[in-house]
């Protein structure tokens, strides 16, 4: 299921013109504190930082937008083309607490756009991700999304927000209150219960944004409304990662429990300056594979299963050996065949076969060896036919291709 997924996002993104790029699972500390931010939850608790050899802090990168922002940075990808779309696939680690969809080391897909400011990439970029989920499929999400703001209108609300939870100080968890004066946005995603009902009454972003991340955020929306995108416009979303600006956006479901994020991401204009490149603007998201990996499991909709085409049943040892010659040079031509090592009763090997989900099912015992022929069964239509010994290879492969042709 796992490749599964994978190779959909592959090919959807490749669709959408993104390339992939590898970034390495370790970088320095640096690069997390300055894009994260130091009094994010993630840099504050959760990385897993240590010295190397040379006492130079190393981290396992909590994510994967910061690596691919320094490799566009260090290899100055922006001077190939002016916008640079890339995914990339792999692990990421975080000390949390581990739970039912919370690991340590868990999986995210990851997609990046450089270079276009415009409201239409972030609007192809959430289209994107509806495509890719709508493909597994993933169903019954919801798509939040905010707008945090930017350079220019941010620091008012943020003002406003520091003086309304000063007020509610006592009320806050003790992170909080430390972070009150640094980072007010932080306490709008914690989850502590005073803070929360706190920020209830908190002002919101929307009210405090300029003339033109106004309109970026209507066009956005637009555009979405028009591609028949269904979302909810969320005013107190703010996700986990400082380096937000204007569009941020959050999948969730109701399916998982707690855990009912599945994707995030947004806007993020001032990260590639601010790490050191030219003033690039910047988009993307990252999806959560265990929990598509687990929603698939749920709604039962993986319909490849093992994704075995053929089950070979053998009743006795002679056919046995028949049935693994067969099986090897089926293999070999990337047919997905199996067989039973221990041969038990028919009945047994064809509950196997079904368990696997196979779409034939080749039976041969000593009869069928007298016969001089095998008998193979279409395990959809329930239709059987008899294939002569010696053509079973190159019968079944004329089949399947049939099959794969109607
Ligand atoms: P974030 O980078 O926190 O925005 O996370 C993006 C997505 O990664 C989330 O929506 C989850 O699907 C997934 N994710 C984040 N943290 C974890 C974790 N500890 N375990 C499993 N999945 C996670």
């Amino acid at each position: 299921m796992w490749r599964y997924i994978e190779t959909q996002a592959g090919t959807v993104f490749a669709g959408f013109g993104f390339f992939e790029i590898r970034p390495p699972v370790l970088e320095k500390s640096k690069l997390f504190q300055r894009s994260i931010g130091e009094h994010t939850d993630i840099v504050e608790k959760e990385m897993y930082t240590f010295a190397d050899r040379k006492g130079e802090a190393i981290t396992l990168r909590p994510e994967a937008t910061a690596s691919v922002v320094r490799a566009y940075i260090q290899h100055k990808l922006y001077a190939d083309k002016p916008v640079q779309k890339f995914y990339t696939i792999g692990p990421m680690f975080r000390r949390e607490r581990p739970q039912k969809g919370r690991y340590r080391q868990f999986h995210q897909i990851n997609a990046e756009v450089f270079g276009a400011a415009s409201p239409y990439a972030d609007a192809q970029l959430i289209f994107m991700l509806t495509t890719f989920l709508e493909r597994l499929p993933v169903t019954d999400t919801t798509i939040h999304i905010n707008s945090l703001g930017c350079r220019e209108c941010r620091p008012s609300f943020k003002e406003k927000l520091f003086s309304f939870f000063q007020k509610h100080r006592a009320d806050l968890c003790e992170d909080c209150r430390r972070r009150l004066e640094r980072n007010p946005l932080r306490i709008l995603d914690c989850k502590g219960e005073g803070c929360r009902a706190a920020a209830a009454d908190a002002p919101v972003m929307t009210d405090f944004l300029c003339r033109s991340c106004h309109e970026h955020f209507d066009t956005v929306t637009a555009l979405l409304k028009d591609r028949g995108v269904l979302f909810e416009v969320d005013r107190r979303l703010v996700r986990g990662l400082d380096y937000y600006t204007r569009t941020t956006f959050e999948v969730q479901t109701g399916r998982l429990g707690a855990q009912n994020a599945i994707a995030g991401g947004g806007r993020y204009d001032n990260l590639v300056g601010l790490l050191g490149g030219p003033d690039q603007p910047a988009v993307g998201f990252a999806v959560g594979l265990e929990r598509l990996v687990e929603l698939l499991r749920q709604e039962q909709k993986f319909s490849g299963k093992s994704g075995v085409t053929l089950f070979l049943a053998a009743l006795d040892e002679i056919s046995q050996r028949k049935v693994f010659e067969w099986m090897c040079q089926l293999n070999q031509r990337g047919i997905s065949a199996e067989m039973s090592f221990a041969a038990g009763s028919l009945k047994s090997q064809l509950k196997q076969a079904d368990k696997l989900g196979a779409d034939f099912v080749l039976m041969i015992g000593e009869n069928e060896r007298t016969a001089g022929a095998v008998v193979l069964r279409d395990m959809a239509t329930g239709e059987q036919r008899d294939i002569p010994l010696a053509e079973v290879v190159p019968t079944v492969l004329e089949i399947l291709d049939d099959t794969r042709k109607r």
